[in-house]
C-alpha cells in the first residue's frame, strides 16, 4: 500500500487529511511536529510521501522540508499554506518541495494532488528506452536519476519529470500550461508560479551560470525551451 506521512499540529486538519486519505486507500502516518516527522520517517521507509504543514511548533515546514529533501531526494513532498502566504510558497519550493495545497482545501482537491504527484514518484516511464541524451545530460529512466558529464545531479522527482519533458521536446517552445499539465497533472492553471520556481530551482543544479542559461532558455510571456544544441553554443563563444 502506498504510504503518506502527514506532519500537522492541529488535530483537526490532520483528521480530517487522515480519514480522507484512508478512504482513498492510502496507508497514512501521523506526526504532530517536525522532529516527530523525522523519526518516523527514518523508522518507516515505505513512506514515499510527505505532506508538511508549514507552521508548526518547534521546527517549522520550511525546514522540516529541507532535511527531508537533504536526506532523501526522491521523497515526494507537498507544502500545505495558508491562502495568504504567497511567499512562503514560493520559499517552500526552493527548499524542495514538489507542490502545494493552499488552506482551506478540499478533499478532492488534496487527493488530486497527492495522486498525481504518486504518479511521478511511481514511475510510468516507457519500459524499452532506458536513456534519454541531450548535451552533457543522460537522464536514465530505469533509476529516475540525471547525469552531467557521467556525474550524479541530485534532483527531485518534480525536477526529474521537468527535465524528462524538456530532453524530449528539444528545441521546443513549451508554454508554462503545457509543462504544469505533463509534469503536476494539474489542469487549473491559476498559479503558474509553481512552474517557474521549480525551473529557478533546477537551474541552480544544472546550469553552468543562471544568470545566463544555457540549457533551459525562458521564453518571454510564454513559457521554457530545452536548447537542443548546445555545442554550437559553446563553440560560438
Ligand atoms: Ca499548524
Amino acid at each position: 500500500m502506498r504510504s503518506i506521512l502527514i506532519v500537522e499540529d492541529e488535530s483537526s486538519i490532520r483528521s480530517f487529511v487522515v480519514i480522507n486519505l484512508k478512504r482513498a486507500g492510502y496507508n497514512i502516518y501521523e506526526a504532530e511536529s517536525g522532529e516527530e516527522a523525522l523519526v518516523t520517517l527514518a523508522a518507516n521507509p515505505d513512506i514515499r510521501l510527505a505532506l508538511l504543514d508549514l507552521m508548526l511548533p518547534g521546527m517549522d515546514g520550511f525546514e522540516l522540508c529541507r532535511q527531508i529533501r537533504a536526506a532523501n531526494p526522491g521523497m515526494g513532498i507537498i507544502m500545505l499554506t495558508a491562502r495568504t502566504q504567497e511567499v512562503d510558497k514560493v520559499t517552500g519550493l526552493m527548499m524542495g518541495a514538489d507542490d502545494y495545497v493552499t488552506k482551506p482545501f478540499s478533499p478532492t482537491e488534496l487527493i488530486a494532488r497527492v495522486d498525481a504527484l504518486f504518479r511521478r514518484i511511481g514511475g510510468e516511464d516507457d519500459a524499452e528506452r532506458t536513456e534519454i541524451r541531450g548535451g552533457p545530460f543522460t537522464l536514465n529512466t530505469r533509476n529516475r536519476t540525471l547525469t552531467k558529464n557521467g556525474e550524479l545531479v541530485k534532483v527531485t522527482q518534480v525536477e526529474y519529470a521537468i527535465m524528462k519533458t524538456f530532453m524530449e521536446n528539444p528545441g521546443k517552445a513549451l508554454p508554462r500550461e503545457e509543462i504544469m499539465s505533463l509534469v503536476w497533472g494539474r489542469e487549473d492553471f491559476g498559479d503558474l508560479k509553481i512552474v517557474d520556481v521549480n525551473i529557478r530551482r533546477l537551474r541552480l543544479k544544472i546550469e553552468e551560470d543562471t544568470a545566463r542559461p544555457k540549457y533551459i532558455n525562458t521564453v518571454w510571456g510564454y513559457g521554457y525551451k530545452w536548447e537542443s544544441n548546445f555545442s554550437g553554443g559553446l563553440d560560438s563563444r
